[in-house]
């Protein structure tokens, strides 16, 4: 290997260790270059630098420990486990394996032997305990050998390890770092100086490997000025490609859709209530924007339940008058196919065909649809991101809507703008999204777009009532389920995320579920996480929606628009974990049908200052709006990361709502840059986002 020829845009299988294997999986997080190894930020650090007495172990807190075993047992009732007792001169406590061969179980029972763990210590139900800690066996004389810097803890997929991960940044690091110029900066010294920024090299550096002298709490705080470098530049690479993307649109052709129409007017007077003044004004903002000869590019951001689908049809329908084929994309086969009936139910009687497009399809059947689809008889097009695959050939599309943007990213929105154009005419894009986001952010986030906002619910709705219950009293809120199921009416359970491992998330999803079927015999109950296969968690959640299940235990996953009007409790469980957006996104589940709806939420008993003023937020409203906007006052610079927010976009580094403060020097070097240094506008973009990642690969 050539080392002088090496640069950032070196694939990774110039390193060592990464032959296909490795490279597939790095691939998958979006990981193709040097540049982009260097570039996959750590999540969190682990201080594996000094030994903790077992006493002073904490919730949340994954710290390094040893002590010697007292006791092995095999525990049988669910799933099958094996619990060890660990002892040092302060305490003791439970270590729990599910996954164990049975030469480790003879190693853990030789008598006294002495473990050194890593681990997080949780709420195992209402026990404290270790799950899956890291273990070495050692020798009571074992020295401790610290080492100087902090662990990264890195996003990772499956079959790729921690450690595989740390040491390739590692090497990439060392292997670029002596080269000149590869860690090239792009924003300007003196930019740097003003804001007291280090350099790129300097904070790549900082947090890739943090030095053991600084305190965990300095290197997350959102205000550490290596994180800050970063975030600015991520932020701006956004910012610069957006901008792009918005002068290049503005200078194509759409088909100019008339506004007035019988079909519009047909629909509106055939829905059973009126629209609201909200739904109203944006179905005219649409309307117009339709009828110009240039792309519309709009986002409309409305709380759930405020009445989207409806502003939706109206805009397919326009499409439709004037003659051509206009598609609506959800993220999932579940909400494609609640769509898909919702319109059929509202269209057929005006006598429009509308096709359903999904992978799972039976091949015959979608043979027959992608024929109707080609010849133009397919009217609407309902369907998943298989409507954006090669095999998909429109007749005429002039219309495409994206429904829960924040589930697709930008740029896998724009691949797909792509594939609706023909010839010299660009279709049509309408996203909506029920993440609410306060208006400045907007402007942010979705730059390249045009921006309404349906702030109104239709009338009757009851809100859901928020209560916060510590975990102390969790027996408790298992009778309320208990007397809620046995009304006939359903409830969610929701597990929060333990961010970097589907693992753990999933395994505490299971306990969970064990628990709730031996508290509640007389329930069916449902389990849906993210390990399940895509076809797998459809069936679980179409098993909830038909009522077969009264429970449904799930991860976050269950975030997403799925319609169930007769679930009226949900449970979220260490809501403390989740930002607030998200839990509100969360709680929109419930309280969609007649029934009173109550969320629970069960934190974990004592709550920070900080955590409980968050929660109370939760309890005192239901409007989307206001929830983010406070969310956003109530994270200053200067606080810890933990809560990301992952409803937006997905960043590197950057989280828009606790960076927002960032935004005015962003719009500031966006100019300067466009009009100083365009050249490299392309580099930085590169350098941030990755355009690679599309629908024809997803
Ligand atoms: P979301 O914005 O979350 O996608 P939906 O479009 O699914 O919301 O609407 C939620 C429910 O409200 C649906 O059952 C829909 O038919 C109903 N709805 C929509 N607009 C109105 C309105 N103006 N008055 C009464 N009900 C409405
Ligand atoms: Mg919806």
């Amino acid at each position: 290997m050539n080392k002088a020829a090496l640069t950032l845009q070196s694939p990774c299988t110039e390193l060592k260790g990464v032959g296909d294997r490795v490279a597939e999986r790095l691939a998958n997080l979006g990981i193709q270059t040097l540049q982009d190894l260097l570039f996959h930020l750590p999540l969190r650090y682990e201080d594996r630098t000094h030994i903790i007495p077992i006493a002073r172990l904490k919730i949340g807190q994954s710290s390094l420990f040893e002590g010697h075993v007292t006791k092995v047992q095999m525990r049988y009732g669910g799933k099958r486990s094996v619990i060890v007792n660990l002892e040092d001169d302060t305490g003791s406590v439970e270590l729990r394996f599910y996954h164990f061969s049975t030469p480790q179980l003879k190693q853990l029972q030789i008598p006294n032997v002495r473990l050194r763990c890593f681990g997080e210590l949780r709420w195992l139900g209402n026990q404290r305990g270790i799950v899956h800690p890291e273990y070495q066996i050692i020798s009571s004389y074992a020295p401790f050998e610290s080492s100087d810097h902090l662990t990264a803890v890195y996003p990772t997929t499956e079959g790729l390890s921690q450690n595989v991960l740390r040491k390739l940044v590692k090497q990439a690091y060392d292997l670029l770092n002596p080269l000149e110029n590869a860690l090239h900066d792009y924003l300007s010294t003196t930019e740097l100086k003003n804001w007291e920024y280090p350099s790129l090299n300097e904070a790549l550096k900082a947090l890739h490997f943090p030095s053991s002298q600084l305190d965990l709490s300095v290197i997350m705080a959102s205000n550490y000025p290596p994180r800050r470098r970063l975030v600015l530049e991520e932020l701006l690479a956004h910012q610069l490609s957006l901008q792009q993307i918005k002068y290049l649109i503005q200078h194509e052709a759409a088909h100019s859709l008339p506004k007035e129409n019988a079909l519009t007017e047909n629909f509106i007077s055939k829905i059973p209530f009126k629209l609201t003044s909200a739904q109203q004004r944006v179905i005219s903002e649409v309307s117009n924007d339709l009828a110009k000869p240039t792309p519309m590019l709009r986002l409309i951001q409305g709380d759930v339940g405020s009445g989207k689908t409806v502003v939706a049809a109206m805009a397919l329908l326009q499409a439709v008058a004037a003659g051509y084929q206009a598609a609506l994309m959800a993220p999932t086969e579940l909400l494609a196919e609640q769509h898909y009936k919702n319109f059929s139910h509202w269209l057929n009687p005006l006598g429009i065909k509308i096709a359903w497009h999904s992978g799972s399809r039976k091949s015959s059947e979608k043979q027959e649809t992608l024929i109707n689809i080609a010849d133009g008889s397919a009217q609407i097009i309902v369907g998943t991101h298989a409507l954006f695959q090669k095999d998909v050939h429109f007749s005429s599309l002039a219309l495409i809507v994206v429904d829960e943007q924040h589930r697709f990213g930008v740029h896998q929105r724009l691949a797909l703008r792509n594939k609706g154009s023909f010839g010299q005419y660009s279709p049509h894009q309408l996203v909506m999204t029920a993440t609410p986001i306060p208006r400045t952010l907007a402007m942010t986030a979705y730059a390249d777009l045009d921006y309404s906002v349906i702030d109104e619910l239709p009338p009757g709705r009851t809100p859901v009532k928020t209560v916060n219950i510590p975990n102390t009293r969790r027996e408790e809120v298992v009778e309320r389920i208990r007397a809620n199921c046995s009304e006939g009416k359903q409830a969610y359970w929701v597990c929060t995320l333990i961010e970097e491992s589907d693992v753990l998330q999933c395994q505490a999803a299971e306990d969970v579920c064990a628990q709730l079927r031996s508290a509640l015999p007389e329930l069916k109950i449902g389990l849906v996480h993210g390990r399940l296969k895509q076809n797998e968690k459809e069936e679980v959640m179409h098993a909830f929606k038909t009522g077969e299940y009264a429970l449904l235990v799930a991860t976050t996953v269950i975030e997403v628009g799925v319609d169930v009007p007769n679930a009226s409790l949900m449970i979220i469980e260490n809501p403390e974990r989740l930002g607030l957006a998200q839990l509100h996104q969360l709680r929109g589940r419930v309280g969609r049908g007649q029934a009173v709806s109550y969320c629970v939420l069960l934190y974990q008993h004592p709550l920070s200052e900080h955590a409980q003023q968050r929660l109370t937020i939760m309890r005192e409203t239901n409007d989307g709006f206001l929830v983010a906007q406070k969310d956003l006052e109530l994270r200053g610079p200067g606080e810890v990361l933990g809560t990301r927010q992952t409803g937006l976009l997905q960043f590197k580094i950057a989280d828009l709502i606790r960076d927002s403060d960032l935004l005015p020097q962003v719009r500031e070097l966006a100019s300067k840059i466009l009009l100083e240094t365009p050249q490299i506008i392309e580099p930085l973009i590169k350098r941030w986002i990755n355009t690679q990642q599309n629908y024809l690969n997803v």
